[in-house]
C-alpha cells in the first residue's frame, strides 16, 4: 500500500494535476431533480493558455429525441429503451448561474449549440457531425473567460445547477423512489495543452474521460434514504426530515452515487478495504455469491498487475429488477452488477462475469483514465482480457456443468471471429460502422489477442508488462503507444509489433493444415538411373515392413508474419511428432518417413492462438474419415457454442 501512496503523490506532482470538486445537492425524490452547486478549482498546467472552459452537461443527452446520443441510439441503450411517451422520463441538467474567481460569469456561459463563432474556439474541437439530423447538442457547455488563464493560474469556479433524472435506460436516471446519479454534474473536460480541449459531445458507443480530482460531496435527500458513493464517508448529519451524506474521494475522475429508500446493505473486506453491497429486497441470498465474485475480482486484479487496489473503499451497487438500465456500469469505487441473472445457476458464471468485469474498470478506467472516447479499447478492452483471466483463476470455467464446460476466452472469441470487416479496434468509438463492430472490436479483439500474447511469452512475463504499465502510467492518462511500449519493454519488439499491428490494423491470424498426406514408399522400378529396366514387384509388402514418405504442409493464412507456430502430426499406430515454424513466408512443408501413415496433423495443438480466426482448418486427417469428422467436430462445436454463449451474454 505504501507504494501506492508514494506512487499517486508521484503522479500528482509529476503529471500535474491539480483540481478539486467541492459539491452540494439536494435530492427533490417526487420531481426526480437535485439543486446544486459546485465549486472547482483548475488550474492550467500547461505552458498554452487557454480562454475557455468547457464542460460536460452529459445528462443533456437524455432532454429529447434530436440530441446526438439519442439520435444515434433510437432511445435504446443495450436492451433497455426510453419510454417518449411521459416528458417525465426525460432529463437534463441545466445551469443556472457561473462565477468564476467570485465574478459573475453568467452570461459568459455557452451551451455549445449556442455558440454562434465557433472560431473562438480555436483550442476546441467539437466532432465533426456529417449526419443532417445532428447537431451538435447541449451536452457541452463552455464558459468564456474574460482573461486567458495562464501556466500555473488556478481559476475558481462556482456553479448552480439543476439536474432532472431521466427515467433509467442508459446507466443514469431513477425509477421509482431509485436513484443511480451517474454524469449528474457539470465536469471539466480534459486540457492537453497545445493540443487543445479534449472534450467530445455523448455518442451512443462513447464512454467518458476526465481528470483526475478530489471530491468532496454531500447529498441530501430524505432521512430514509441510504445512499452509496464513491469515496468514504466523513459525515452524516440529520435536519429534520432530512439527512446529509457527505462523501470525500482523493484522485479519482468522477464521483457518482445510488439513493433508495429501499436500499439492503451487506459489509465485507477485502484485506483492510471495507466494502459495501447494496442490493434489493429479496436478495439476501446472493449476498454471499456476489461478495466471492468481488473478492475474487480484487484478487485476481491484484495478480495480474502486482498493484493491489489502491482506494480505501470499494461499493457493488446490485440495481432493482426494474431498473436494470442502471446495471453494469463503473465508476471510480462504485460500480453497479445485475439483477436477474441471478436467476441464473451458479455453475453459470455470468453475475460473476460482469461483477468482476466492473469491478476491473476500477483499474482500465479509473487508474489508468485512458481516453474512452477515442480507445475504448485501452478500458473495455484490456479489462475483457482481464474478466476472463479472473474468471480462470477464480472460478476455471465460464460454464462449468457436467457435460458442458466453456473457458472464459471463449465468449469473447466468437463475436469477433464471426465479424468480417476490416476495421480496427484504435479509434473513436463514434467511428465504427455499427453498435456491434465497436463492440466486437473494443472488447472481443483486444481481449483474444492480449490471451494469445500471454500465452506466446507466458503468464509471469505477461503480469510484467501490466506490473510496469501500473507503475509507469498509472493516475495519468496513458495513449496507446504508452502500452504497447510497455510490452516492448517486457517483451521485446516481436511482441510489440504483434500487440501493435493487432490494436491498429484489421488484421488477424490464420494458420492452416492445408495438406497431410502419407505414400506407401516403393521400391525402384522402371529404368533406374543407369538405365537398367527393372519390374515392379508383385508381391505386396507385409504391414510391419512398410514404410511411409509423409508431408504436412502449414500455411500461414493470416496477416501476421513470423509468429512461430507448432504442428502435432499423429500416426495411425498412435507415434507423435512435434515440428515447430517460425512463421516466415506463407507456408511450410515437413517431410518425414515412418513405419506407420498419419492419422492427423494439427497446427497449433496447444491453442496458443486463442485468435485463430478459424480452429476448423487447423487439423486435418489424412487416414481415417472417422477420425476427421470427430476432430472437425470437436472444433466446430467449441464454436458452435461460443456463438450461442456470445448471443446470450450480457452487453457489457
Ligand atoms: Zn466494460
Amino acid at each position: 500500500m505504501r507504494k501506492v501512496f508514494v506512487l499517486f503523490a508521484l503522479c500528482f506532482f509529476v503529471s500535474g494535476f491539480s483540481m478539486s470538486y467541492d459539491i452540494s445537492v439536494t435530492l427533490n425524490p417526487k420531481k426526480k431533480t437535485i439543486h446544486g452547486r459546485e465549486t472547482i478549482k483548475w488550474r492550467n498546467n500547461f505552458e498554452t493558455p487557454t480562454d475557455i472552459i468547457p464542460l460536460h452537461l452529459y445528462m443533456n443527452a437524455f432532454s429529447n429525441n434530436k440530441t446526438v446520443f439519442m439520435a444515434e441510439s433510437g432511445g435504446k441503450h443495450r436492451s433497455f429503451k426510453l419510454k417518449e411517451d411521459k416528458i417525465d422520463n426525460f432529463g437534463y441538467c441545466k445551469v443556472k448561474s457561473v462565477k468564476v474567481n467570485g465574478e459573475n460569469y453568467t452570461n459568459n456561459f455557452k451551451y455549445i449549440r449556442q455558440i454562434k463563432n465557433p472560431e473562438r474556439l480555436k483550442l476546441f474541437k467539437p466532432d465533426e457531425i456529417t449526419e443532417i439530423r445532428v447537431k451538435p447538442d447541449n451536452t457541452i457547455g463552455v464558459i468564456f473567460l474574460k482573461n486567458p488563464a495562464e501556466k500555473g493560474k488556478e481559476i475558481t469556479i462556482e456553479i448552480q445547477f439543476e439536474t432532472k433524472f431521466p427515467k433509467i435506460f442508459a446507466r443514469t436516471g431513477y425509477w421509482k423512489t431509485f436513484f443511480m446519479a451517474g454524469q449528474w454534474f457539470p465536469k471539466i473536460a480534459v486540457f492537453e495543452g497545445e493540443n487543445g480541449w479534449n472534450c467530445h459531445l455523448f455518442h451512443l458507443n462513447s464512454e467518458f474521460f476526465a481528470d483526475f480530482s478530489d471530491y468532496r460531496v454531500s447529498i441530501t435527500a430524505p432521512k430514509d434514504y441510504v445512499i452509496g458513493a464513491t469515496g468514504v464517508k466523513v459525515e452524516e448529519k440529520t435536519n429534520g426530515n432530512f439527512k446529509t451524506h457527505t462523501f470525500e474521494a482523493k484522485n479519482v475522475i468522477d464521483f457518482a452515487w445510488t439513493a433508495w429508500d429501499k436500499w439492503q446493505v451487506a459489509e465485507d473486506k477485502w484485506h483492510n478495504v471495507p466494502l459495501m453491497l447494496l442490493y434489493p429486497p429479496g436478495l439476501k441470498h446472493t449476498v454471499k455469491r456476489q461478495f466471492k465474485a468481488l473478492k475474487s475480482a480484487l484478487d485476481s486484479y491484484a495478480r495480474l498487475t502486482k498493484h493491489p487496489y489502491p482506494y480505501p473503499h470499494f461499493t457493488l451497487v446490485c440495481p432493482p429488477p426494474k431498473a436494470q438500465g442502471a446495471g453494469g456500469m463503473e465508476y471510480p469505487m462504485l460500480v453497479t452488477g445485475g439483477y436477474t441473472s441471478y436467476k441464473i445457476p451458479e455453475r453459470l458464471r455470468f453475475p460473476e462475469m460482469l461483477i468482476i468485469h466492473e469491478f476491473g474498470h476500477n483499474y482500465f478506467y479509473a487508474i489508468f483514465a485512458t481516453n474512452e472516447f477515442e480507445n475504448a479499447w485501452m478500458d473495455e478492452g484490456i479489462n475483457s482480457f482481464a474478466t476472463a483471466y479472473g474468471i480462470e483463476k477464480g472460478y476455471g470455467n465460464q460454464i462449468d456443468l457436467p457435460f458442458l464446460q466453456v473457458p472464459p476466452y471463449t465468449m469473447e472469441r466468437l463475436g469477433f471471429v464471426m465479424y468480417k470487416g476490416k476495421e480496427a479496434p484504435s479509434k473513436a468509438s463514434w467511428e465504427f460502422i455499427s453498435n456491434s463492430v465497436y463492440s466486437t472490436l473494443s472488447y472481443g479483439k483486444p481481449t483474444i489477442y492480449l490471451r494469445t500474447l500471454e500465452n506466446l511469452i507466458g503468464e509471469e512475463k505477461f503480469r510484467e508488462i501490466f506490473d510496469v504499465y501500473y507503475q509507469k502510467f498509472a493516475f495519468t492518462h496513458p495513449t496507446p503507444e504508452d502500452f504497447f511500449s510497455c510490452v516492448k519493454e517486457v517483451a521485446g519488439e516481436k511482441y510489440y509489433n504483434f500487440i501493435k499491428q493487432a490494436i491498429t490494423t484489421g488484421s488477424r491470424i490464420d494458420f492452416a493444415i492445408f495438406s497431410a498426406k502419407s505414400q506407401e514408399e516403393q521400391k525402384l522400378f522402371g529404368y533406374d538411373f543407369n538405365f537398367n529396366p527393372i519390374k515392379k514387384e508383385k508381391k505386396k509388402s507385409k504391414d510391419k515392413e512398410k514404410t511411409y514418405i509423409n508431408r504436412v504442409v502449414v500455411e500461414n493464412r493470416g496477416d501476421f508474419k513470423n509468429l512461430p507456430i507448432k504442428v502435432l502430426v499423429v500416426l495411425k499406430n498412435g507415434e507423435k511428432k512435434t515440428f515447430q515454424w517460425d512463421g516466415s513466408g506463407d507456408w511450410k512443408a515437413f517431410e518425414f518417413k515412418s513405419k506407420s501413415p498419419i492419422e492427423y496433423a494439427f497446427a497449433d495443438p496447444d491453442k496458443v492462438y486463442a485468435c485463430d480466426q478459424n480452429l476448423a482448418n487447423n487439423i486435418k486427417s489424412y487416414t481415417s474419415k472417422t477420425t476427421k469428422t470427430i476432430a472437425n467436430y470437436s472444433l466446430g462445436i467449441a464454436s458452435l457454442f461460443e456463438l450461442v454463449l456470445n448471443t446470450l451474454s450480457l452487453g457489457i
